[in-house]
């Protein structure tokens, strides 16, 4: 099992619970020796705050991510980062808070600030949307891997040929640009859903996507994507994940410090 999780929310974002002491104490009992927060990143502009941490608690998450460090420092390692999207037009404000944390990572939830969620609903123009943001992010530089690439399966009940076409483009940006592709480990807190002529599925990690992620020669890692402390101390999700992945291999990072950036 990976020793490391870069994935961790918090109860900023308005849909994670639990204190930050928590989901350190977790992490602890869990055996990860590096623990980074990902909380969904705050920008200036946004107005729904059910998505992600308003602007004004953006010093408190960094206070306390410092204190944690601090505390826990003969325990864990622990570090600050940022979940965000990348949209071309912020892209001055995501160097801002690129700077204040040890590394971000790219959640492309949306295709533009608080416009609807790729995993509510896409249709084949949308996915066209979310692999040019994707592209352009990765030629960004700016982050240290790719969370959840196969997001947008949640938001359709079918893989037809414009899938295949996006997963192609997804996995070769992130081949050019070196970077990390994340197996998430909290696809299946939605449940199952039905695809056409698949049956029932969790939305992430999706089969379909991470076979033809495969034949890529791409580096990937496990991310527990935790909205709640317990989360990562939920041996079940690798159990999980693995048999949705079977038969198919993968180049695993080991060290964390070897992707961040
Ligand atoms: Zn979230
Ligand atoms: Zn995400």
């Amino acid at each position: 099992m990976q020793t490391f999780n870069l994935h961790t929310h918090t109860d900023r974002c308005g849909h994670a619970i639990g204190s930050d002491e928590e989901y350190v104490q977790a992490a602890i009992k869990a055996e990860i020796k590096v623990l980074g927060f990902s909380d969904h990143v705050p920008w200036s502009t946004a107005k729904l705050f059910t998505e992600r941490m308003p602007m004004d608690r953006k010093n408190d998450y960094l206070h306390s991510i410092e204190h944690l460090k601090h505390k826990y420092r003969d325990q864990i390692t622990i570090l600050s980062g940022y979940e965000c999207e990348f949209f071309p037009d912020m892209a001055d404000e995501l160097l801002l808070r690129k700077a204040e944390v040890d590394y971000l990572i790219l959640g492309q939830h949306n295709p533009k600030m608080d416009v609807r969620d790729f995993a509510r609903h896409n249709d084949d123009d949308d996915l066209l949307i979310y692999a040019d943001l994707i592209e352009q992010a990765c030629e960004s530089g700016l982050f240290t891997y790719m969370a959840h690439p196969d997001y947008f399966m949640k938001g359709r009940n079918h893989w037809n040929a414009r899938c295949i076409e996006v997963t192609h483009r997804i996995c070769q940006a992130a081949k050019k640009a070196n970077l990390p592709m994340e197996v998430n480990l909290n696809g299946m807190r939605y449940g199952m859903q039905e695809y056409v002529g698949l049956g029932d599925r969790f939305a992430y990690p999706f089969f379909e996507f991470w076979q033809i992620a495969a034949q890529y020669d791409i580096r990937t890692v496990f991310g527990f994507d935790a909205h709640k402390p317990v989360t990562l101390t939920e041996d079940f999700r690798y159990n999980k994940v693995v048999e949705i992945l079977d038969g198919l291999s993968f180049s695993w990072v080991e060290d964390p410090f070897s992707i961040i950036k």
